[in-house]
């Protein structure tokens, strides 16, 4: 990384996910070019959102700008919030079968009376961009490839990028959910860390938390972690999104007390968040590679 994102105030190095994922994307966007050079074709990516949450629109509108970015065709299919499970679970099915369909997006979460855990499941896992079905975590838990969850996968992007060694380090997760937590600890320990998952039953989390050469917290809690959990030196990823009461966007760690102590540190936003949508295009086109191959017969 360049002397420009060191910074110059404060202890912690920032780790910059917009300077990331405006590689990583650059990288999908060049591999697109190139598969529709030899095949004709671009990946698709289909996303499904219900209803009408603020934050749920955002988000498909972002993912949507991020394909136009890179040269995936985004397809979008808007269903009310009163739709039913066996309506939704018919659009789910006919996008499994569209052969030019290479990746499928359910939007997050969904409104109340629909059934989260059948959708997943429902997804064809050859097109499961998101990596939370079963069969994707599966295979992240017995080391095979496959999709890889974008949140955790973008924070190991963003480790990589910035040369943080895990071999035989330390990493604390905080959160121990299917879509953050879980996955991120797997993808550590893949990497020869030593992985403690905590959670909302972990005794005296701060002293846990201060063991970590990489603590990634995924609290759901604003500006819960401060300087107080964090080893002099840490590397800190913070995963989390959410608003004050005045709408801004924090994470889960106190950003400004935190950086006095730590070593490296993400901010939010400008850190996993971004990721996460830059990691979302790279499945897809792997998705796309995929089908491709086994359309061929490879
Ligand atoms: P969940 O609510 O599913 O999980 C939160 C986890 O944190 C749970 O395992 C919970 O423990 C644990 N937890 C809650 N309170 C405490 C506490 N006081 N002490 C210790 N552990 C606690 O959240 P997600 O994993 O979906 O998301 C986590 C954060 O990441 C949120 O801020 C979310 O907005 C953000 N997020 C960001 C993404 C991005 O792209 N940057 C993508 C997805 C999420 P227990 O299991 O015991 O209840």
């Amino acid at each position: 990384m360049s002397e420009a994102t060191l910074s110059t105030d404060a202890t912690a190095r920032i780790i910059d996910g917009r300077e990331t994922a405006a590689l990583v994307k650059e990288e999908v966007r060049l591999r697109i070019a190139q598969l529709r050079e030899e095949t004709g074709a671009s990946p698709c990516l289909a996303m499904v959102l219900v209803g009408e949450d603020p934050a749920s629109q955002s988000y498909v509108r972002m993912k949507a700008r991020d394909c136009e970015q890179v040269g995936i065709i985004a397809r979008d299919h808007h269903l009310s919030a009163d739709v039913s499970q066996e309506h939704l679970d018919a659009l789910i099915d006919e996008l499994n079968a569209d052969a030019q369909v290479n990746g499928i997006l359910v939007q997050m979460p969904l409104p109340v009376g629909l059934d989260e855990e059948e959708v997943v499941e429902r997804i064809d896992p050859a097109k499961d961009v998101d990596g939370f079905h079963p069969v994707s975590l599966g295979r992240l838990l017995r080391g095979l490839p496959g999709m890889r969850p974008c949140t955790p996968a973008g924070v190991m992007a963003l480790l990589d990028q910035y040369g943080i060694e895990l071999e035989g380090k330390h990493a604390v997760v905080v959160g121990r959910s299917n879509i953050v937590g879980k996955p991120q600890a797997i993808l550590l320990l893949e990497r020869n860390a030593t992985v403690t998952i905590c959670h909302s039953r972990t005794c005296d989390l701060p002293a846990v938390c201060r063991t970590a050469d990489v603590l990634v917290a995924a609290v759901g809690h604003a500006q819960m972690i401060d300087a107080s959990y964090i080893k002099p030196g840490a590397t800190v990823i913070d995963v989390g999104i959410n608003r004050t009461e005045d709408g801004t966007m924090v994470g889960d760690v106190d950003f400004e007390s935190a950086r006095a102590v730590a070593g490296a540190i993400t901010p939010v936003p400008g850190g996993v968040g971004v990721m996460t949508r830059a990691l979302l295009m790279r499945n897809t086109v792997e998705a796309f590679e995929t089908q491709q191959s086994v359309g061929k017969g490879a």
